[in-house]
């Protein structure tokens, strides 16, 4: 089967996100990296801070003097850190194969999801929007059937870019480009590639393994295979476990009805549950959050006997802390929202009767499976039902437009 891999790279992050916290920004030379007088480097340049020959690694002092009307900003590494997580989640919406690679680009294996989203290209297209939509940031996307191919073409396509290389054209794709534009290519290599008269890919590709071995060791093996649009390695998914995890939703209208609050309290528990297994964890404290339609906000907290990764278990200790949260106070409830914490590993212990807990296990492993390969809409646990019969149209809103479902 031939690999489909998107790279995804959003153009001049640090730039971006400050111009998408701040219209005024927008269509301005911005540059993040500090005063123009401090010894700092460029961060990152803005588009139209590069028009003005403004790269990143350049000397404050001296993009100062290419641009002295730029908007020079110190940076917040806490908002991209923000921006960072928002945009793996969009793209964790796409296909769980997805590889990380700093802040603000990734690899996403799209190979065999052609039923979900038809060509690559259109999923990408797809991943754009949610991005442009979501954050208010390009992102230029190339697609190949590798990782190697799929980054020089993201870069090529930049900024905005969408750029697919065909299966069968890769190294035609690559030959004319200067051999810079390899990964790993940095000025050193390039430097002594040009003393040798290489310039471009597709002259490095005609040498011969054992003389580029000779001279780079190592490195030299990577560069005739690259420079042959030659790369199998897999796209790795890289996730940290995580501490927590936590799923809320805002109601459409406000409500004090038991029988919505439940299921959407259950469907809630069913997303953080389904989580919870796909890292192999279990949980013993179950938070619930709930927002009153004057704002106020209350958190609960109650620790089970014994860990556990069964949705019915999340919504029961969800459940109980609602009930006992609506008893002191009847007031409308606007936001719910369930979560788990001091997250362990695997090992298996029995808190409820062992052979109810079996069948919830079954039950789980079943519709993990069908979501896993369809989607979660494609199955809805009976709980869940009063929401679409007594409130279509806010469960519709809340399953496909709050973004924290
Ligand atoms: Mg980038």
């Amino acid at each position: 089967m031939i690999r489909r891999i998107l790279h995804v790279d959003l153009d001049a992050f640090f730039a971006s996100v400050e111009q998408a916290l701040d219209p005024g920004l927008r269509g301005k030379p911005v540059i993040v990296g500090g005063h123009p007088n401090s010894r700092g480097v460029v961060a990152a340049a803005s588009y139209e801070a590069r028009a003005f020959g403004l790269r990143s690694g350049m000397p404050l002092s001296r993009a100062y003097r290419l641009c002295p009307d730029g908007i020079y900003l110190p940076g917040r590494h806490e908002r991209y850190r923000e921006f960072s997580i928002r945009f793996m989640d969009i793209l964790k919406g796409f296909s769980p194969q997805i590889e990380p690679m700093g802040l603000d680009e990734a690899f996403i294996d799209l190979t065999g999801f052609d039923l979900f989203y038809g060509p690559a290209a259109v999923a990408a297209k797809r991943i754009k929007e949610e991005v442009k939509n979501g954050l208010g940031i390009n992102a230029s996307i190339g697609i190949a059937s590798n990782k190697l191919v799929a980054k020089v073409a993201s870069d090529a396509g930049k900024p905005d870019g969408l750029l697919e290389i065909a299966p069968g054209e890769e190294a035609g794709f690559l030959a004319p480009l200067p051999v810079r534009d390899l990964p790993m290519v940095g000025s050193k290599t390039e430097s002594v590639l040009k003393g040798l008269g290489i310039n471009t890919i597709g002259q490095l590709a005609a040498q011969s393994l054992e003389a580029l071995k000779t001279i780079f060791g190592v490195h030299g093996e990577l560069l005739y295979y690259w420079s042959r649009a030659e790369d199998n390695t897999p796209v790795a998914h890289i996730d940290q476990p995580p501490k927590s995890i936590s799923r809320s939703t805002t109601l459409a209208v406000d409500t004090l009805d038991r029988s919505i609050l439940a299921a959407l309290l259950h469907y809630l528990s069913e997303r953080v549950g389904a989580q919870l297994r796909d890292h192999g964890m279990r949980t013993q404290r179950v938070s619930l959050k709930l927002r009153f339609a004057d704002f106020t906000t209350i958190t609960r907290s109650h620790t089970i006997k014994a860990t556990t990764d069964l949705d019915q278990e999340l919504f029961r200790a969800g459940w109980m802390l609602l009930e006992s949260a609506l008893d002191e106070r009847r007031h409308p409830v606007r936001l719910v929202g369930i979560g788990v914490s001091e997250l362990s590993g695997g090992e298996r212990q029995l808190g409820l009767l062992p052979s109810v807990q079996e069948k919830h296990e079954r039950l789980n492993a079943a519709v993990d499976k069908i979501r896993k390969r369809y989607g979660f809409k494609a199955i809805q646990v009976g709980r869940t039902l009063a929401l679409k019969k007594l409130y279509p149209a806010a469960y519709e809103g809340n399953r496909l437009k709050t973004s924290s479902l």
